[in-house]
């Protein structure tokens, strides 16, 4: 009962002049009240693509998509425009990396957010204002009531996302999407947004999506982790344990790359290669040019996409390798 969003199989392209791009490839994955699931891969591994795909924020008439996006129960593929629009005001929302996307720049944030939720309430336009200030003085904006009456341009970077997540909060939707929130900020400003979306969790009891390419920020604020790679699915699993152990070669290469406080600038790893083209992707894994492990199991990683299977002696954990038991393969790897 607690699951707001439930992605299944789901396959998203965008025909081009060049071919047809496969942005998202046999995507499932859930999303449940009261945690933080982050979705994690460099870019170009699908995971803006499908979260906005979740609010059917994509043009129906250049996209290619089939599966099924349960939203509340409510199917959002193949759903009509109206539908859209409503399940995006009252049942999820979406923060994005630029505040100056979603706020209108002429418009003052008080009035805009006021609108917002009278677009779905039957109040007073004073009733909804002071909905506004509320919601401005609970995302941690210092005087709200002045603020309110600013434009966007008159606050600073932090202080616009907190206003959008405000804007975004301001329906009590079951689901926030927040796709790289804190990647336009200093890092102060970050940990205090991040903290500010653990909190409003916590009290809205919503269920967050947080979209990143930032392993740091996952470790940080997520209950579960989702990792994509050339717009499929590697891992998932409750994110202390697969940072900690990860089942996956590309996660424990993520890993790697991580800068350390310790670390050496010098000394630090990056994943050898480059990210594969959707447009013609390495058959077989898709990491196979970039794996350490592909030689090992020979044929098949450059032959047959790896099935999403429950990971060994781990059944709440799903990974796409095929590693007859990728923890302990990756644990004696000598990696680390
Ligand atoms: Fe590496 Fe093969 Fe596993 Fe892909 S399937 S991650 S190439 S070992």
């Amino acid at each position: 009962a607690d699951v707001v969003l439930d992605v299944t199989d789901l396959s998203i392209a965008f025909p081009t002049d060049e071919g047809l791009l496969q942005a998202v490839s046999g995507l499932s994955f859930q999303a449940r009240l009261g945690r933080t699931l982050a979705i994690v891969g460099e870019s170009g591994s699908g995971k803006t693509v499908a979260s906005m795909a979740v609010l059917g924020l994509h043009d129906p008439r250049r996209t290619r998509i089939s599966g099924s996006i349960r939203l509340e129960g409510e199917e959002v593929v193949g759903a009509p425009e109206w539908m859209l629009q409503a399940l995006r005001s009252t049942t999820a929302a979406m923060v994005f990396q630029d505040p100056l996307s979603a706020l209108h720049p002429f418009h003052k944030v008080g009035r805009q957010i006021a609108e917002a939720y009278r677009a779905h309430h039957p109040v007073s336009k004073a009733v909804a204002q002071r909905r506004a200030v509320e919601m401005l003085d609970r995302v941690g904006i210092p005087n709200p009531h002045r603020r309110a009456n600013q434009f966007p341009h008159e606050f600073s970077g932090g202080m616009r996302q907190r206003a959008m997540i405000a804007l975004g909060l301001v329906n009590n939707p079951r689901l926030l999407i927040a796709d790289e929130p804190t990647t336009a900020l200093d890092v102060t400003v970050q940990a205090q947004i991040l903290d500010l979306l653990g909190d409003l969790r916590r009290e809205f009891g919503s269920a967050v999506i947080l979209i990143t390419h930032d392993l740091a920020v996952v470790a940080e604020t997520a209950d579960d982790l989702l990792v994509m790679y050339a717009g499929r699915a590697v891992e998932q699993g409750p994110a202390r344990q697969v940072l900690g152990r990860p089942s996956h070669p590309y996660t424990e290469a993520l890993l790697q790359s991580l800068p350390s406080p310790s670390a050496d600038l010098g000394l630090l790893r990056t994943i050898p290669g480059n990210p594969p083209s959707l447009l013609a992707p390495p058959p077989g894994c898709a990491f196979h040019p970039r794996c350490v492990f592909s030689d090992r199991v020979g044929a098949p990683c450059r032959t047959e996409v790896p099935a999403w299977r429950a990971a060994p002696g781990e059944s709440h954990r799903h990974v796409r390798c095929h590693l007859e038991d990728p923890v302990t393969a990756i644990d004696a790897g000598g990696l680390r």
